[in-house]
């Protein structure tokens, strides 16, 4: 801090900083244009309730971001001088959590808002990995330092309600302006503080359609494999954050653009590479976006089950080749790719069970005569089955009749019912793959109803994909 005065007198640069941008500039509404609507009342409240008890308290980070886009926040973030215990005790319902940095929970009904004291910046001392990665740093700090240990300079901007100033340290409202994703301090170094970054340069360029500063994007290339040593469980929190963004789809796109996609995640190598799961990942990203965009639930099961799909499929045929039965040959297809991606991904158990119920659901629509339909109905998960189905056939790997038989079945009373049992049990009808519904086949090729299915199928499934399935 008091070099950093020093260097504001002299009029000198920060070495870690270009062109002198950590300077603090102030702006006032009409400058900044924040539209105060945008704004919570309970971050309102937060900050006021802290500021009335004599602390420092502001709006921060991708809050301030969303609202000089004119964007509402999803949720707010408070950073305030007041330590963990000092904010607990000015709310009735405050949680302390976090052993690493300690960050308190302010809980309004069902909204929560994360209050962070200010951090200090990162120690040379603070202990790290082989690799440079710091694994623990929890010193308070000045609200200077805690901008300075920001990710970029969008995301270290301070926003006071009570005022309606934005206090900007590193020339972040510029680079808003410019729609620029530039990381703060010296890209190289940050990047091997914390690796996960660079997933975050891809989100956010992708999320906000900003351009990389040519200075954040060139290590990434080369400093990719560093991904590799954070633990996966927070990995696989960003890669969350990063396929539930609403533009999951232009993530992925910039992850290949930058290089990402060898090597960072098994999941993300499989998921790019296979040129048989092209079309199928993206129906079921456009309907993870457009699900994201309507404001509806999406599950993480659902999603994982989709994009790791085709690599199922092709361990499912191998082992069937191999001699296995149909339905083993399946379940021994999911064990070796959830085992392959849970290694490196951890993904959560709930994840994983939810995975393998909507795979293994998958035979079972194959089979569409006596009570197995009506059983298959009563699944609980039936309707994530049943909109991976729906993907199956936009994609084009199954017929489109089947989606359609089963749409039927889903929607019709009991006589409709009872007339699809009826027409899916004769063999010869023309139009029913009465056959199919016996046996499995494999995928038609140019199939009658194969163009019709990936149309129509395409925006059914974009309407539908994993409705209801994070039950
Ligand atoms: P979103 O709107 O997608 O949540 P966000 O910017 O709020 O975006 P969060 O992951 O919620 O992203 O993080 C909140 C803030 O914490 C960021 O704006 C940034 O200032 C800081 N931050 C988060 N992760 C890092 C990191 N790995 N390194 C440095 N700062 C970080
Ligand atoms: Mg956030």
């Amino acid at each position: 801090m008091i070099k950093k005065l020093i260097r504001k007198i002299l009029g000198t640069k920060d070495k870690s900083s270009k062109g002198g941008r950590n300077t603090l500039v102030v702006l006032g509404p009409e400058a900044h244009g924040i539209d105060p609507r945008l704004l919570s009342n309970n971050a309102v409240r937060v900050t006021s309730t802290l500021q009335e008890a004599g602390y420092e308290a502001f709006v921060v980070g991708g809050a301030v971001r969303d609202l000089l886009l004119g964007v509402k926040p999803k949720d707010f973030d408070i950073a305030t001088n007041a330590t963990p215990e000092q904010v607990k005790r000015l709310f009735r319902r405050a949680f302390i959590i976090g052993k690493r940095f300690q960050i308190v929970h302010v809980m309004f009904g069902q909204d929560l808002l994360e209050v962070t004291t200010f951090r200090g910046t990162t120690s040379a001392n603070a202990p790290k990995d082989e690799h440079g990665r710091v694994l623990r740093d929890n010193t308070f700090g000045s609200q200077a330092e805690d901008a300075e240990r920001r990710d970029f300079t969008i995301n270290a901007m301070y926003y006071n309600p009570a005022n309606q100033q934005v206090l900007d340290y590193h020339g972040g409202i510029e680079d808003i302006r410019a729609r620029t994703l530039r990381i703060i301090g010296q890209p190289e170094a940050r990047y091997r503080e914390d690796p996960v970054r660079m997933l975050r340069v891809v989100r956010f360029a992708a999320k906000l359609k900003f351009s990389i500063e040519p200075e954040t994007g060139a290590p990434i290339k080369v400093m990719a494999p560093l991904i590799n040593n954070v633990p996966a469980a927070r990995v696989f929190d960003e890669m969350l954050k990063l396929l539930m963004s609403g533009h999951a789809l232009a993530c992925l796109q910039q992850l290949r653009k930058e290089g990402l996609h060898h090597g960072l995640l098994p999941l993300l190598d499989v998921v790019l590479e296979q040129p048989l799961g092209v079309k199928f990942v993206t129906l079921a990203l456009d309907s993870t976006d457009a699900r994201i965009h309507a404001g509806k639930t999406v599950s993480p099961g659902f999603l994982f089950a989709s994009l790791l799909w085709h690599q199922v499929l092709e361990k499912w045929t191998a082992y069937r080749a191999a001699g296995e039965q149909t339905i083993p040959a399946l379940h021994l297809a999911a064990d070796d790719v959830l085992d392959s991606q849970t290694e490196k991904l951890a993904l959560q158990r709930k994840i994983g069970s939810d995975m393998r119920d909507i795979w293994a659901m998958q035979p079972r629509f194959e089979r569409r005569t006596g009570k197995a339909p009506h059983k298959l109905l009563e699944h609980l998960r039936f309707r994530a089955g049943y909109d991976f189905l729906l993907l199956r056939c936009a994609s084009g790997e199954i017929d489109a009749e089947v989606g359609e038989w089963w749409t039927a079945f889903y929607e019709g009373d009991e006589i409709t019912r009872e007339e699809l049992l009826n027409s899916a049990s004769q063999p010869n009808r023309e139009g029913a793959a009465g056959g199919g519904a016996k046996r499995k086949r494999g995928p038609r090729r140019g199939g009658r109803n194969r163009n019709r299915g990936e149309e129509g199928g395409a925006d059914n499934a974009g309407a539908d994909a994993g409705r209801d399935s994070a039950d």
